[in-house]
């Protein structure tokens, strides 16, 4: 007989998302999501269970790519209040859309760090929630049972808005099969998620080397005197809490160098022009070079501004009930790519990822960043390093650009 299922064990499904549209969908639930040896949600399928009716495959977005055509609208935007701009990753765009759903007692889903730690989408209906669910987490997030949860609100004729990565927004579609009015979807510009489990290691590990369990974990805080910066926040239950740059914390230093992404990011189909959202949201502090003014409104804080790509009719029209909240300047595609090179094409795969889980895996995660530790943080700190290491990092990214 044909095989029709999507994936037959844990091992033959390297380009999986881990998005749940196969587990959520199956008749029969015959697919569960497992993590697989490096931490990332993977999905398997029980082959006695299986019926073979070929729904999963349909439903994938790893197999399946459906997405609008090239957005119809470009904008810088920043939120205009400023206590939003510095709860947020960038502009605050996410808020906006968020505040303007739950006022007509809609629900929106984006993904929050659950008690202990574990990134997972999750649904909304206060606003005073929406804290839980703004900024980025750069780690593989669980969408869980949301995608039916999404089903059942619509349903119930509830206006919808589902943030998430493009995969994750390419699932759910493919999930709900049809369009529905009142669903509203914005994709995240995205260069690739490490898994979750590795995460945990690195909680873990700050846990261990602070002598007490790190209760709170933030990418992107934004201290005042620091605004450009990628900082991270960490705060322990004995009242500890660590705030320094990205590069201080081994985990978020290997993501900002894409050496830790699932396999699936570096092929993704999703990183092109062709959008899968309504609304696609990203960051754009380099607008600064091209509208001055919207920086110097800003307090010259380039860090809080966000591109907005406006891709479906929906999307123009709730960025239109919207715009009252947002400063927006129309501005142009190659402006957004000239930096944003994941709205061209995936992450390169960096060779360094062959090995990446397999030495934490063989030295432990605490040998591990402290090899680390050793060759970069300590290093980047004698001045003499620290030029080279700069040329370096300069040299790489041009590279990168490229
Ligand atoms: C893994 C990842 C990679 C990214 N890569 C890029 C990039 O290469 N270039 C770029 O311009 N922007 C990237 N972004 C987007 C950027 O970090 C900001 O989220 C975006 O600019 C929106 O900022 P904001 O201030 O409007 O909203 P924020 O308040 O920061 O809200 C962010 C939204 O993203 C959702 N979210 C956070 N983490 C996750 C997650 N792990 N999975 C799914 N949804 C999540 C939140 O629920 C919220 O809805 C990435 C985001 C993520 C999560």
């Amino acid at each position: 007989m044909e095989n029709n299922s999507i994936y037959n064990s844990i091992e033959d499904n390297r380009f999986c998302c881990g998005c749940r549209s196969c587990e959520q969908i199956c008749p029969k639930r015959a697919v569960s999501i497992q993590y697989d040896k490096e931490g990332f949600l993977k999905a398997s399928v029980d082959g006695d269970v299986c019926i073979q009716c070929g729904l999963c495959r349909k439903v994938c977005p790893a197999i399946n790519k459906n997405t609008f055509a090239s957005p119809m609208r470009y904008f810088a935007a920043v939120h205009k209040q400023d206590q939003v701009i510095r709860r947020s990753s960038s502009g605050g765009i996410f808020s906006a859309l968020a505040e303007y759903v739950l006022k007509q007692n809609g629900s929106v889903y984006g993904c929050r760090l659950d008690e202990n730690l574990i990134p997972i989408q999750s649904r909304i209906v206060n606003a005073d929630d929406l804290d839980l669910l703004r900024r980025s987490k750069y780690i593989q997030s669980d969408t869980r049972q949301t995608f039916s949860q999404v089903k059942k609100d619509l349903l119930e004729r509830k206006m919808v808005l589902y943030v998430g990565t493009p995969c994750q927004i390419a699932a759910l579609r493919a999930f709900l099969q049809k369009p529905y009015e009142k669903l509203y979807c914005v994709d995240l510009i995205c260069h690739g998620v490490p898994s979750a489990q590795l995460f945990q290691k690195n909680i873990e590990y700050w846990s261990r080397k602070l002598k007490s369990p790190v209760e709170k974990y933030e990418f992107r805080l934004k201290p005042s005197e620091h605004y450009h910066y990628y900082y991270f926040f960490l705060a322990c239950k004995n009242g500890t809490t660590v705030q320094k740059p990205y590069f201080y914390d081994p985990y978020y230093e290997a993501f900002y160098n894409f050496k830790n992404y699932n396999e699936m990011c570096y092929q993704c189909q999703y990183a092109c022009i062709e959008r899968v959202g309504d609304i696609t949201i990203g960051d754009y502090s380099w607008a600064v070079n091209h509208h001055p003014d919207l920086c110097e409104r800003n307090n010259g804080k380039t860090d809080a501004i966000s591109c907005v790509l406006v891709n479906s009719e929906a999307g123009k029209s709730l960025l239109n009930v919207i715009k009252d909240t947002l400063v927006l300047y129309e501005t142009k595609r190659e402006w957004i790519t000239e930096r944003n090179k994941n709205l061209i094409r995936p992450t390169v795969r960096p060779n360094t990822r062959d090995t990446f889980y397999i030495e934490v895996e063989k030295l432990g995660y605490n040998n591990w960043a402290r090899k680390y530790y050793l060759s970069e943080v300590f290093i980047k700190n004698i001045p003499v390093f620290s030029y080279v290491f700069r040329a370096k990092n300069k040299l790489k990214k041009i590279i990168y650009e490229r």
